[in-house]
């Protein structure tokens, strides 16, 4: 029955772009005063409403609460590419390989399961076309040592018995209207989502079967009341039998895996809309999505109308702040970086100014490991999603989901089975390495 503080909330630097170019939301009612459910879940993200859908669908007589600190698609759900990604996208690794082939066949299972859920989503819940889209994804490659990571990666594909097409440097540019890349390599099973879309549809569509989502109320403490838990909000207090955390890298102001989470501010910015006769100019296809051949290189997206006008987007390289804040002067600085890198890519739209600019959290463990488990009797966590958060999130919400109602299922049994978190230096030793080391990495990238 001891309280226990919850030790940081989220900080957003910048605004969540994909959510930004959407018609305003109406804003949720804030927890106030007793309230009671029977699974409450924290976080309104990828992991947390997953879990809460999973819920429903299971039993749709359970009472489900999800306490959101912010606003819906306002957090990392409506900070990333929307690349929800099939295949083994292993962000430490040169080229996306993960831990062997019997693994990443796992995993890559599973991801494909997490994608299937979310078309299930789009369909049931009637989103607006755009939200998602199987297109596939190239990795773009600029230089020698990006061309050699796609080979192999394409290697490790063929290994795997996974479909991939290599490209060329006419390709790339009927693809992309860019004459940087000289090479690519095509993989068709991601879906590209418009992220804050998706999300604000789930919410919405879980709320018509009958969940409670209140925005605005931040879980500053927590208890064990004897049979269940009991969550403090600025205005009230949540009682619930079981209690989800889906926070993901803010598992730890919750006081769990405390120095083995590696916190990783990563930034994106959006071109206001494209003039036709510039889109005109430039060539290329409506829509498509490019991620880095090396992990630390900037990934792009060309979004039209359906995902809300023509306009690019890029995300540029992270830094490690185990605040998991980002400040305007990080920001300003890779704002900077991107804007070079998008002229390099796009000269002739050098004129075109960013519209948004935005920086989100990206949690990781050094071992590649998502912590989804039973933490405390009836406690419960889907967080720490790696570098794939739209599937790794949909799968921890579903088998923590799956480890509240007391089932087994592959997933459940996947993450479950997953080794501890390894620890990381003492601080200050951890930032300073680690940030050293993505520097570094960043240079060797910086063709990509
Ligand atoms: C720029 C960028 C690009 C990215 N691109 C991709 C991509 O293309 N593909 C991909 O798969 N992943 C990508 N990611 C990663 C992905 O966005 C995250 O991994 C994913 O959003 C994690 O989902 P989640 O539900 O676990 O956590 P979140 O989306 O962070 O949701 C957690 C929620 O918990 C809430 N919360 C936290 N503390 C509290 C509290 N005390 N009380 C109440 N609520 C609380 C937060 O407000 C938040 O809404 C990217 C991330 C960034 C920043």
């Amino acid at each position: 029955m001891t309280l226990r503080h919850v030790a940081r909330l989220p900080v957003h630097t910048g605004p969540a772009g994909w959510n930004a170019i959407l018609p305003p939301a109406n804003p949720r009612a804030a927890l106030t005063g007793e309230a009671v459910c029977d699974v409450a879940i924290v976080g309104a993200g990828f992991a947390g409403l997953s879990a809460a859908w999973h819920l429903r669908a299971q039993d749709p007589t359970i009472r489900v609460t999800v306490l959101e600190a912010g606003r819906v698609a306002e957090s990392s759900a409506g900070r990333n590419s929307g690349f929800m990604i099939d295949l083994p996208h292993e962000l430490t690794s040169s080229d996306y390989a993960g831990a062997g082939e019997a693994q990443d066949r796992v995993l890559t299972r599973l991801n494909r399961h997490a994608i299937d859920v979310a078309e299930t989503v789009v369909q049931d819940y009637d989103l607006p076309s755009g939200t998602f889209a199987r297109s596939g994804k190239i990795n773009g490659a600029a230089s020698a040592v990006g061309n050699a990571a796609n080979r192999s990666y394409a290697e490790h594909l063929a290994a795997m018995g996974e479909a991939h097409e290599l490209l060329d440097a006419n390709t790339m540019r009927e693809v992309t209207g860019s004459s940087y890349y000289s090479g690519g390599l095509f993989t068709p099973g991601t879906a590209m989502i418009q992220p804050a879309a998706y999300i604000r549809g789930l919410a919405g569509g879980l709320e018509r079967e009958g969940v409670t989502i209140f925005e605005g109320s931040p879980v500053k403490a927590f208890e064990s009341t004897g049979n269940g838990w009991a969550l403090i909000t600025p205005q009230g207090r949540l009682r619930a039998s079981k209690v989800i955390l889906a926070n993901n890298g803010h598992l730890e102001s919750f006081g769990f895996k405390a120095g083995r989470l590696m916190h990783i501010m990563l930034n994106a910015c959006m071109t206001a809309e494209i003039p036709a006769e510039a889109l005109r100019n430039l060539g290329g296809q409506q829509v498509w999505g490019l991620t880095p051949s090396d992990p630390m290189g900037c990934t792009l997206r060309r979004i039209s109308t359906p995902q809300g006008t023509s306009r690019l987007v890029i995300r540029q390289g992270g830094y490690y702040r185990p605040n998991m804040a980002t400040s305007p002067a990080d920001l300003a600085r890779v704002v900077a970086k991107m804007r070079a890198k998008f002229n390099a890519r796009f000269p002739s739209l050098g004129g075109i100014p960013f519209e948004h600019c935005w920086s989100g959290h990206l949690c990781l463990t050094k071992n590649a490991v998502s912590v989804m488990r039973e933490l405390e009797p009836g406690l419960y966590s889907a967080c720490v999603q790696n570098g794939l958060g739209t599937t790794r999130g949909t799968l921890t919400g579903i088998g923590a989901a799956d480890l509240a109602l007391g089932r087994s299922s592959e997933i459940s049994r996947f993450f479950s089975a997953e080794a501890e978190p390894t620890r990381l230096p003492p601080h200050p030793f951890d930032t300073i390495g680690a940030n050293a080391y993505l520097r570094w990495k960043e240079w060797q990238a910086r063709a990509e």
